[in-house]
């Protein structure tokens, strides 16, 4: 059987874009090389997961957010003994910003509604629900099937697993940092070496007291105890031991650890140990014919702050909709390159916040200036706002154009007098047209694609009129007098 799209990988980004894809009708194969979706490595706490504004939406706006239990039971890490204006909400390199400080009025557009700007989750959960839902919309999980290249023609692509051939009119490379289709595509993966190695590891302290609790910048590193045990490392080494592939001993962890914290802490055993490292690269170009990049295939960088689950899930809620528009023969011209044109950029600066983060966090003097100063700008209003917002996404938007400020930012979390909430119109994948007006001039756009919507919003910020993309995004926006002329312009822009 031929199917629509073959996706290489079921980790988050494959399954969430799996779930797009046969959400708007089209049909998906997933081989995934794991025989097992689980691994003490995505369970809490080494699987814990800071999921940002975009994300959030993005779960709230197919009716999977409430899904998952473990937001509901886990507060902020970050958050630790400390509450009232002082509690720590998030940070950049280590340094932490607080609740009090952030000004919440700037983001205009901004309504409370149902999400959250940051919740923790669990790896683990997050993809039992994703393949639960894959599953119940049609779409098939193959295991324990590695991709080992692929043939592509202009009617569509042949995939070489390890012993079997599968066809597809797409192929779309979700199989992590590693890619299979990236390097058998010839991606360019273009970026930076790195500067150290991570570890998080899973360890018995004889002296656990020598360790100083939560995140901790030294002069040779990082340390972060997030529970007792369990300890995450930055050693500065340029990323040589992680390179080296070296056997991970309890001696080795023991001397890094020490280093780092600069003290004689004594480890009596290693239970679980892995290292990553701060490299920055990027393929040049998200889409190649028919095959296509998406998540940790795509992009790669430091795991600082918490982005690459965010930045792969946003690459899926984009692609999907403009993916199953070219299949089903409704894709305006470009439509399908437009994924590359808006995520690359959202990519480089995620790749860039954690380089600044990396290059602040380097044990010398230079690095140790700087850090000091971003620690007196992080505690200001303006700064801790502006922080907050990059961390979670508050800011994330595309270039698309337009003369309304909220075009190419996501639709605002609107409710209606009768309780109805956004999200809920957003559950079958359609985009939406959100007409304000007494005398319905949007009306003749109603149907297909569209849900139209005429009810006035509880807060509508001032607008008369909203054309939202399926992935939430504002293609469209009108303060007054809407026009049927200038609205139509934007739906059969998005072939809506
Ligand atoms: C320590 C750490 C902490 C992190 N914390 C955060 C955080 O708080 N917030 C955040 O947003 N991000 C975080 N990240 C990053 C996040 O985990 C990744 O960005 C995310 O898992 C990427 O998802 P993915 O689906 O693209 O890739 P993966 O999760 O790597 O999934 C890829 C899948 O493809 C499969 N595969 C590989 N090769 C093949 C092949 N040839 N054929 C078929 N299948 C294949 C793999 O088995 C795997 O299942 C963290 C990362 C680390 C290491």
């Amino acid at each position: 059987m031929k199917h629509d799209v073959i996706i290489s990988g079921a980790g988050p980004v494959g399954l969430f874009l799996a779930c797009e894809l046969a959400l708007a009708g089209c049909s998906v194969l997933i081989l995934e090389k794991a025989e097992h979706p689980h691994s003490p490595l995505k369970q809490l706490p080494f699987g814990i997961r800071g999921l940002s504004a975009p994300t959030i939406e993005a779960l709230y706006r197919r009716g999977l957010l409430h899904e998952l239990e473990v937001p509901k039971r886990l507060k902020n890490p970050h958050s630790g003994a400390v509450q009232g204006p002082r509690r720590q909400v998030g940070h950049f390199a280590g340094i932490p910003f607080h609740e009090g400080n952030i000004d919440t009025t700037q983001w205009k557009y901004r309504l409370p509604g149902d999400t959250d700007t940051s919740i923790i989750a669990e790896m683990k959960e997050l993809e039992t629900v994703l393949t639960r839902r894959a599953e119940a919309l049609g779409v098939a999980i193959k295991r324990g099937i590695a991709v080992t290249g692929f043939h592509q023609t202009r009617n569509g692509v042949t995939v070489q697993t390890t012993d079997q051939i599968f066809q597809s009119s797409w192929l779309v490379g979700c199989d992590g940092s590693r890619s299979t289709v990236r390097k058998a595509g010839g991606f360019d993966f273009a970026g930076t070496e790195p500067a150290f190695t991570g570890y998080s590891t899973q360890v018995d302290i004889v002296d656990p007291e020598k360790l100083r609790p939560g995140r901790n910048v030294t002069a040779q590193g990082m340390y972060l105890q997030s529970q007792p045990g369990y300890l995450v490392l930055q050693d500065f080494d340029g990323g040589a031991f992680h390179k080296e592939g070296a056997p991970l001993t309890l001696e080795h962890v023991q001397e890094v650890l020490r280093r780092v914290s600069n003290t004689d802490v004594t480890l009596s055993a290693l239970h679980i140990a892995t290292t990553w490292t701060d490299r920055a690269r990027q393929a040049t170009t998200y889409r190649n014919g028919r095959v296509l990049l998406a998540g940790d295939a795509a992009h790669i960088h430091a795991p600082l702050g918490g982005q690459g689950l965010n930045l792969g899930l946003g690459d899926a809620m984009n692609l999907g909709w403009k993916l199953a528009a070219t299949i089903h023969h409704k894709a305006p011209e470009g439509l399908l390159d437009s994924y590359h044109t808006e995520r690359h950029p959202i990519g480089a600066q995620v790749l860039d916040w954690s380089r600044a983060q990396a290059a602040i966090m380097k044990p010398n003097p230079e690095a140790r200036a700087l850090h000091a100063i971003f620690r007196d700008l992080i505690d200001t209003r303006d700064g801790a706002t502006y922080f907050a917002g990059r961390v979670w996404g508050i800011y994330t938007h595309y270039d698309l154009g337009g003369d309304h400020p909220l075009v190419g930012h996501s639709v605002p979390n609107l409710e209606w007098e009768d309780g109805t909430k956004i999200g809920e119109l957003m559950y079958d994948g359609r985009g939406l047209l959100l007409d304000f007006s007494p005398d319905r001039p949007l009306q003749p756009l109603a149907g297909g694609r569209l849900h139209y919507v005429h009810r006035p919003a509880k807060d509508q910020l001032g607008m008369a009129a909203l054309l939202v993309r399926p992935d939430g995004i504002v293609a469209w926006a009108a303060d007054t007098a809407p026009s049927l002329r200038h609205a139509s312009a934007a739906a059969s822009r998005w072939g809506l």
